[in-house]
């Protein structure tokens, strides 16, 4: 893909990334800021840490993301997991991190905190999630990659896990950012084209509790990261252009200790009462602009009434034919969009089926 607005020269690049390093260790700290996106910055590390508690809490300006104000402006950053990098190699290393502001408490956009607490909680049932992140790839001028300047393409139908020109767009993007994960050590478990053109899905788990939010935020870091170096730009905005062309979703796919035993179906039952009682408390956390998404067409629900069905992809949540036939495994929640936050998601599916933390 040739793009003019690219202006790192990669090639150049590449006899500075095999300089070594002296001994020393970088080490990237990734954090959410207060729009919903990634931030990163970097620094040196004497050694290669082994443990979280190798790394060294760090801070930044939070006036310039969103997450604080002028007058008193430091956030810090505390490491809560790290993986390996896959853009500098050796013993670099990328750090997931939480936001606290100088008070001491969580930052307003640090959603791990609370999650993180009710997980821990009822860490007994084993929650495993599995995510499915859809997200549009769009040019410098943020149209859909590929799509006519001035126009659109051809209806949807030719596209969704389509092969060859004219079917699918930036599959170097797709095939960069999946061996990135795979070499971070991201549970990514597969990936495909989407229905609109430009639009693609890459699954990551399943994740044991906490976990799940950590490595979709890593990844998503990752296709920001990626994406960058050809020259696209990642949108996670869950209807990005409106009429007759698929939204983007986060199909959550939930399962406990319970749910996967012997005679799990009747735990999914119990779970699918839990969240018809909390449609709204659900809908709240699960991403912005998701009413634009949550037409009722194009393979969704509706947003304001809760329902579930075998192998219906119609319905707030589907339980797959194959768990209906063995009567156990997980269920897959269709409500999410692209944007929501995997904190705020497997949080709350954790407390609607087992309950608050009170305090
Ligand atoms: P779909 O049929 O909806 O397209 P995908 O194959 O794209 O589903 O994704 C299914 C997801 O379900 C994967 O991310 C996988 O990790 C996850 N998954 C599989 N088994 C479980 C389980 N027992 N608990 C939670 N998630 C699971
Ligand atoms: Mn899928
Ligand atoms: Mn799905």
């Amino acid at each position: 893909m040739a793009d003019s607005t690219i202006l790192s020269n990669t090639a150049n690049l590449e006899k500075y990334l095999k300089l070594p390093q002296n001994g020393k260790v970088i080490a990237e700290y990734v954090w959410i800021d207060g729009s919903n996106g990634v931030r990163s910055k970097c620094k040196t590390m004497n050694k290669k840490p082994e443990k979280v508690s190798d790394l060294a809490e760090w801070n930044f300006d939070g006036s310039s993301t969103g997450q604080a104000p002028g007058h008193d402006s430091d956030v810090y950053l505390r490491p809560v997991a790290f993986y390996p990098d896959p853009f500098r190699l050796g013993d670099n290393v990328l750090v997931m991190c939480e936001t606290y502001s100088s008070d001491g408490k969580p930052n307003k956009y640090n959603y791990r905190h609370d999650a993180a607490i009710v997980l821990e909680k009822h860490a007994e049932h084993e929650f495993w999630f599995g995510l499915e992140q859809e997200y549009t790839l769009l040019d410098a001028q943020g149209w859909p990659y590929g799509w006519p300047k001035n126009g659109f393409p051809a209806p949807q139908g030719p596209y969704y896990c389509g092969v060859g020109t004219g079917k699918v767009f930036c599959r170097d993007i797709v095939e960069a950012h999946y061996k990135a994960c795979m070499y971070a050590g991201i549970n990514i478990s597969g990936t495909n084209a989407e229905v609109m053109p430009a639009q693609w899905e890459y699954q990551v788990g399943p994740c044991a509790g906490i976990s799940m939010g950590d490595e979709l935020w890593m990844s998503r870091f990752l296709l920001h990261r990626v994406a960058e170096e050809f020259g696209a730009k990642v949108t996670f905005a869950p209807k990005p252009i409106p009429g007759d062309w698929n939204g983007a979703g986060l199909h959550t796919n939930v399962s406990t200790k319970e749910t996967r035993a012997e005679g799990g179906m009747k735990a999914i039952e119990a779970a699918m009462e839990k969240l018809a009682g909390r449609q709204k408390e659900h809908m709240a956390v699960y991403g912005e602009d998701n009413q634009l998404r949550m037409t009722g067409a194009h393979e969704t629900s509706s947003y304001d009434k809760f329902s579930w069905g075998v192998a219906n992809r119609g319905s707030s949540v589907r339980i797959p034919r194959s768990v209906a036939a063995e009567g156990k495994g997980y269920f897959e929640d269709r409500r999410p969009a692209s944007n929501g936050d995997p904190y705020q998601i497997t949080g709350i599916m954790c407390e609607t089926m087992y309950g608050k933390v009170e305090g």
